[in-house]
């Protein structure tokens, strides 16, 4: 099983990482992508430690293998794959959003469903099987840009002589294709192995140069990776931004230079309606997004315990009204988590025998989300007051002999001393006011697509006629005459 010392070790590529203008020299070596290095190498460590229960035996590929790969194929199935994605998440407290089983999930779904990629000219379903297996075998982290980037949105944009920044294909060759443009918004994209590249968004016969699926090495010529300013660097230490400092995922916007892509790496070509089939007639979609809720679980209960905790020291939680707000955070932490059980209890097996969770349940959570996590910020906020901003400068002011004696004095609470006292309101800061903070807001609300995006997938996937039959049933109980 892979360790974090040997995923870091594959890092020392030669990839094309840029920061401030500048190409960055060895991603493991800048201050910016250290934290989140080690982060996602704790994370193979544990998966590696038999301890953990995260090991099993991959009927796809005969050998010992990480339960957040997994292919589902029973009820049990379902909850060991979900105890092992919490454990990892539990390693971020929910804080890493794109860790290895995010499009892990995706690659599981789509190598369940091999025919819906078989165009009838090339087998590309053999394609996302081997490439399905070669991330089981190794442990890869993939990560993915699946969505253009953001510029004229509309529909006038398109046709021919068209001048989309979006990724494409430029020519085709007998070995492959030679693919340009760019694609947002690679998140630890500069620290993962492989690049899943496809598009979203809905596309229509217009835009069959767009209408792309494949894979690459993120270390391929004409790959170039533009971070968006990273949150670890500037921080004075872990104690003032222990979230930033550890958990930063460094997004980017991904160029593709005319990059060469083998046909064996590519799971649809030139194929919009294939392009949608691989999310949603597989369960890929279903089995990427419900890794992200069951991350969200456990990052939402840790801002719970975070708001009690700061209720607690303050001496803020005998007050009824203060006591209301821990019971609304509660409860949008227990709803997500129940969402999650309930998706996982009521499971459906598709007609490959895959058992995943109830698209109902899930896209219900995910159709929230935009307002669950906002609303779980707030009362955070409204909890932390003041406290978060009467904080010494650095941990530096706790340290010095000119500014301890009164840091002590004046910062400490009745349960807590002044130190223990500003690592929880740091914390709290990095949840709700830092730039990481503030990120993260954005990407719980964005992740999945836009909030209209993510209802629309709760609309799609409820089964009205459960909710219509009883008002049919109801209303042909009486007429006009009765
Ligand atoms: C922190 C973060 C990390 C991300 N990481 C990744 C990643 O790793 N990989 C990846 O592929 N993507 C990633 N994304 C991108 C994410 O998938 C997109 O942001 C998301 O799909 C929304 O697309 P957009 O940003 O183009 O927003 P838009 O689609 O432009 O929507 C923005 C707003 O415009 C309005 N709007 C737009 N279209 C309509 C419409 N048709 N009807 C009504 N209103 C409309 C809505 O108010 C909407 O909220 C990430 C995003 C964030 C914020």
């Amino acid at each position: 099983m892979r360790t974090g010392r040997q995923y870091a070790e594959t890092l020392s590529d030669d990839r094309a990482v840029f920061l401030e203008g500048e190409r960055i020299k060895d991603v493991t070596c800048h201050r910016a992508f250290q934290g989140i290095v080690q982060s996602i190498s704790e994370m193979f460590d544990a998966a590696a430690d038999p301890c953990n229960g995260m090991l099993y035996c991959s009927p796809e590929t005969g050998g010992e293998a990480n339960k957040v790969f997994m292919i589902p194929r029973s009820r049990d199935d379902l909850v060991e794959r979900r105890k092992s994605i919490t454990r990892w998440a539990e390693t971020s407290y929910g804080f890493v959003g794109r860790s290895p089983d995010h499009v892990g999930g995706f690659l599981a779904g789509f190598a369940s469903s091999p025919d819906t990629f078989n165009d009838g000219v090339r087998a590309f379903g053999e394609n996302v099987v081997r490439f399905y297996r070669l991330v089981v075998d190794r442990s890869l982290f993939v990560t993915y840009v699946i969505i253009p980037p953001q510029a004229d949105q509309s529909v006038a944009s398109r046709g021919p002589g068209d001048k989309r920044l979006q990724v494409g294909v430029q020519s085709e060759q007998d070995a492959g294709m030679i693919v340009s443009g760019s694609q947002m918004l690679g998140t630890s994209t500069a620290v993962s192995d492989y690049l899943f590249v496809s598009c979203m968004k809905p596309l229509t016969g217009l835009d069959e140069s767009y209408a792309l699926s494949f894979v690459v090495p993120v270390n391929a010529p004409g790959v170039k990776v533009y971070c968006r300013r990273p949150y670890a660097t500037e921080q004075a230490s872990a104690f003032d931004y222990p979230l930033s400092s550890r958990f930063d995922e460094t997004d980017a916007l991904v160029v593709f230079d005319k990059v060469f892509v083998p046909w064996e790496s590519v799971f649809v070509y030139r194929n919009p309606e294939r392009v949608r089939r691989q999310f949603f007639d597989t369960p890929a979609h279903v089995l990427g997004n419900s890794q992200a809720q069951i991350r969200l679980a456990t990052k939402m209960k840790f801002v719970l315990g975070v708001a009690r905790k700061i209720a607690e020291v303050n001496n803020l939680d005998g007050i009824p009204s203060v006591q209301e707000k821990l019971g609304e955070l509660a409860s949008l932490s227990s709803l997500v988590e129940g969402m999650v059980l309930a998706a996982e209890s009521a499971a459906v097996t598709d007609s490959n025998g895959v058992v995943k969770p109830n698209p109902r349940f899930l896209y219900c959570a995910m159709g929230m989300q935009a307002e669950i996590y906002p609303r779980a910020i707030q009362l955070l906020r409204e909890l932390a007051g003041g406290g978060v901003i009467q904080l010494p400068s650095s941990y530096r002011d706790l340290l010095s002999d000119v500014t301890r004696p009164d840091m002590e004095r004046y910062l400490h609470s009745p349960h807590l001393p002044a130190t223990k006292r500003v690592q929880l309101f740091k914390l709290a800061w990095d949840i709700i006011g830092s730039e990481f903070a503030g990120r993260h807001l954005q990407y719980e609300m964005f992740y999945a697509g836009a909030p209209f995006v993510a209802r629309n997938y709760a609309f799609r996937n409820y089964g009205f006629e459960e909710a219509l039959k009883p008002v049919e049933t109801f209303l042909s109980s009486y007429d006009i005459n009765r």
